[in-house]
């Protein structure tokens, strides 16, 4: 094959060069929505690029209608790809149906089919001639009608990508609308290119068919939306990332509620490959959560936890989202939930242990005030004991001073118990210092403090009482403990008490002197005989007699 050097031939190698590059920078992003399209698209370019330089540098007519026929395997393929990467790249979507590729497959075929038979038809092109221009050969030739089947062919596919990716333009968020727009100038200007490359038959003169040309250069806006704007990357990426990568179940609805979409661990939730889910009706899919969570399924935004049946039933907090387009219609929904089954389990057994505790702390503080109650209180007469007396006495002295009231304190003792003892058994005894202790709580008032001090010794604390009228109450006391029947019939007469009584402030102003005021009276009342009742101011009234008298 000779040949010649024809300055026509000089961009076509540039172009071969451009749209090669690009074909090696799609290829790592081939994964991407539209990519593999748009490297075909590109080879393509490359291919009738580099048929048209042959073309142009070569010498004979043969030689020049060999590279034709090649340019029109690049001619066929490039409207069709261009038309699969806009539709791509508008709906992000990775697969075409197998028909859609063998329809867009039938005009290129044919087309083929045509070219390598044209010498008995001319349907393609006719009078191929080698006219010499500057000493330098060119082909001519005429189009045959198929030239315009398949202009019309490729107008139609390039218009009807620009139709989806404006459609993408309007739909997409922020960052799509600028790589939608960016892909969106490349096809325009690629339909230029169409119309370039009817001008060598418009002029009549032959000449350069720019069209090659052209397309490759809109692959610099494919290549700028690649890089600058993250096209075939950012979104697979972005895809995987948020939604394959969840540990948040994904599913997307229709307006229909047919499943478009689930990610990876919605699938395994539901026991489901995404692909057997995608395009069935979430009624049959969701079964048991229809029924669960049908009351929310008309509500506008929902979140609720609810109980799965299934083989395990399993409770998910479920979130459903419509989606909506600008003009509030429903597009579908968005489902995103959770398996929340082991922290609703794990939140009932902290519950309930929970409840355990609660019922041991409770037991736990009875406990502690029965201790408490026990360890104030004499067993044998369940009054208060010795040491409760003192802690008592103490703090209403105290409080006796801070507002200014008389205390008086009633020391008793029962008269020869131990002649009772003697006579009637011990257990009788027992039975005595119960009853007197039953007696002094049904006569003192509820404020008043009664307590054991000792063996058969009673105290008793009466706040706010003057001492005459202590004086009466130990009488009444008396009188009543010694009407008792007898406690056993070995004993002549029922036993007695004798009570001393002091006051606060004038026989004693601390607990001790107080107490041993009130053990002084009781003492002077036993010496006087026993079964009475005396004051303090009885045993200085008769110490001072005493001292009086010669
Ligand atoms: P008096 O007080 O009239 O001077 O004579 P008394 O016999 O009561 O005097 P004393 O203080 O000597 O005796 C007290 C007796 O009380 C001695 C003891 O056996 C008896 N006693 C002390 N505590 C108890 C008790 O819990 N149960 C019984 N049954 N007797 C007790
Ligand atoms: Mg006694
Ligand atoms: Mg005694």
């Amino acid at each position: 094959m000779s040949l010649q050097i024809h300055p026509n031939s000089i961009p076509f190698i540039v172009a071969i060069s451009i749209s090669t590059l690009i074909a090696v920078a799609i290829w790592p992003r081939r994964s991407a929505p539209g990519a593999i399209a748009l490297f075909v698209h590109m080879l393509a370019l490359t291919l009738w690029s580099a048929s048209a330089a042959f073309m142009w540098l070569s010498v004979t007519l043969a030689d020049q209608i060999f590279w034709l026929n090649v340019s029109t395997l690049g001619i066929l393929i490039v409207p069709g790809t261009l038309f699969l990467f806009s539709l791509q790249v508008s709906l992000q979507r990775q697969s075409v149906p197998l028909w859609a590729l063998l329809v867009l497959s039938i005009e290129p075929l044919t087309g083929l089919a045509l070219i390598w038979t044209n010498d008995f038809h001319r349907l393609v092109y006719s009078q191929p001639q080698l006219w010499i221009r500057n000493g330098l050969s060119e082909l001519h030739w005429a189009p045959g009608p198929f030239i315009g089947v398949d202009a019309l062919y490729s107008y139609v596919l390039i218009l009807a990508g620009i139709w989806f990716l404006i459609r993408g333009v309007k739909k997409g968020g922020s960052l799509m609308q600028a790589q939608f727009k960016l892909v969106l100038l490349g096809v325009c200007l690629s339909l230029l290119a169409d119309v370039v490359s009817l001008l060598p038959f418009l002029t009549m003169d032959g000449g350069l068919d720019a069209a090659p040309i052209v397309y490759t250069l809109a692959g610099g806006f494919y290549i700028y939306a690649m890089y600058r704007k993250r096209l075939l990357d950012l979104m697979p990426v972005a895809h995987s990332v948020l939604i394959g990568s969840m540990t948040d179940g994904v599913i997307v609805l229709d307006a229909q509620d047919r499943i478009l979409e689930m990610n990876s661990a919605a699938a395994q939730f539901l026991g489901l490959s995404a692909s057997d889910a995608a395009g069935r009706r979430a009624r049959e899919v969701l079964t048991t959560w229809r029924e669960t969570t049908r009351p929310f399924w008309d509500q506008p935004d929902i979140r609720t936890e609810t109980l799965v049946t299934g083989d395990i039933p399993r409770t998910i907090d479920l979130k459903i989202t419509p989606l909506m387009d600008d003009r509030k219609h429903t597009l579908g929904r968005l489902m995103v939930f959770r398996d929340i089954t082991m922290r609703k389990q794990n939140e009932a057994i902290l519950k309930d242990a929970n409840k355990q505790l609660n019922e041991q702390l409770r037991e736990i503080s009875a406990l502690r005030d029965q201790l408490r109650e026990q360890a104030t209180r004499d067993p044998l007469t369940n009054l208060f004991n010795r040491r409760y007396l003192e802690e008592s006495l103490q703090q209403e002295l105290a409080r006796a001073l801070r507002e200014n009231y008389p205390v008086c304190v009633l020391m008793m003792d029962i008269d020869r118990f131990k002649l009772v003892n003697d006579t009637c058994g011990h257990k009788v005894g027992d039975d005595i210092l119960q009853a007197l202790a039953s007696l002094i709580v049904l006569k003192i008032r509820r404020f008043d403090v009664a307590c054991r001090f000792g063996g058969e010794e009673f105290v008793v604390v009466m706040p706010m009482l003057l001492l005459e009228t202590a004086r009466e109450r130990a009488e009444l006391l008396r009188q009543e403990f010694a009407s008792m029947p007898l406690p056993c019939s070995s004993l002549k007469e029922s036993p007695t008490i004798s009570i001393g009584v002091a006051c606060y402030p004038f026989d004693g102003t601390d607990s001790e002197t107080l107490i041993k005021a009130a053990d002084r009276a009781l003492y002077a009342a036993k010496g006087s005989g026993r079964n009475r009742v005396a004051t303090y101011g009885d045993v200085v009234k008769s110490a001072l007699s005493d001292t009086i008298q010669p």
